[in-house]
């Protein structure tokens, strides 16, 4: 990964150690890819009565984690 500056208005925290990156600091990030449990129906038009266990299937999202630049550097994950 690359260190990039923080340019959002709002603060982003650290996944690792819950250290605020405020504005303007170095931060990472690296995409994991998350497991999540859906079913057939939408939301809305679930059946009342308890879905059955066939009836779901894992979905795999990809999703965006920051790291402050401390814990980047020690994961090794900073490419030079
Ligand atoms: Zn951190």
């Amino acid at each position: 990964m690359k260190l990039k500056a923080n340019r959002k208005r709002a603060e982003r925290v650290c996944t690792q150690c819950d250290t605020v990156i405020p504005r303007g600091e170095k931060y990472g990030q690296k995409t994991k890819s998350i497991g999540m449990l859906q079913t057939s129906w939408g939301i809305d038009r679930r059946p009342t009565e308890e879905i059955p266990d066939w009836a779901w299937s894992t979905v795999r999202i990809r999703k965006e984690f920051d790291y402050c630049e401390k814990c980047s550097i020690e994961n090794g994950w900073v490419n030079s």
